[in-house]
């Protein structure tokens, strides 16, 4: 039975402390030293779908411990960016927003409140990017879908 105990326990923890460790391993994995602010930083954005800017990352990080200056945060995500364990998403000119679902995804915005929420990648079928015109070498694409979310599409 030895080994088999490993599962189980992994199922029994919360899910706060699996992301714990997903943050710690993740950034070990990386070769990343952990400091507190690239915890905060990586730990804040993997408990969030909403993409926040970095003026919203700060706010938020602010409110549990007042740590964090605009340079750390921004070199906590250059340094999370640089290693692929988060995203830089550009919906709208000039805002970046992060995102820890590194996976290929689409995305909704509202064009009413300006909320983004992801869309899993087989929501939709491939394109077939082989259709572009010769010269062009593809890397990847993700779809944008402009609309109105739940909230702003009920009335009242
Ligand atoms: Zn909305
Ligand atoms: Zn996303």
């Amino acid at each position: 039975m030895i080994g088999r105990p490993i599962v189980t326990q992994a199922r029994s923890l919360d899910s706060m402390e699996r992301t714990d460790n997903t943050v710690l391993e993740s950034l070990k994995a990386q070769g990343l030293r952990v400091t507190p602010q690239r915890y905060a930083v990586y730990a804040n954005l993997l408990g969030r779908t909403d993409h926040p800017t970095v003026d919203q990352l700060m706010t938020d990080l602010n409110q549990e411990f007042p740590i964090s200056s605009q340079a750390t945060v921004y070199n906590s995500l250059r340094t999370l960016l640089d290693v692929g364990l988060v995203r830089e998403v550009l919906l709208e000119e000039g805002v970046s927003r992060y995102d820890a679902n590194t996976e290929p995804h689409h995305h909704f915005q509202c064009q009413s409140c300006g909320a983004i929420e992801d869309i899993p990648w087989d929501t939709f079928p491939a394109l077939d990017i082989s259709q572009l015109r010769s010269g062009l070498v593809p890397e990847r694409y993700e779809v944008t879908v402009l609309g109105q979310c739940d909230r702003c599409s009920s009335p009242g």
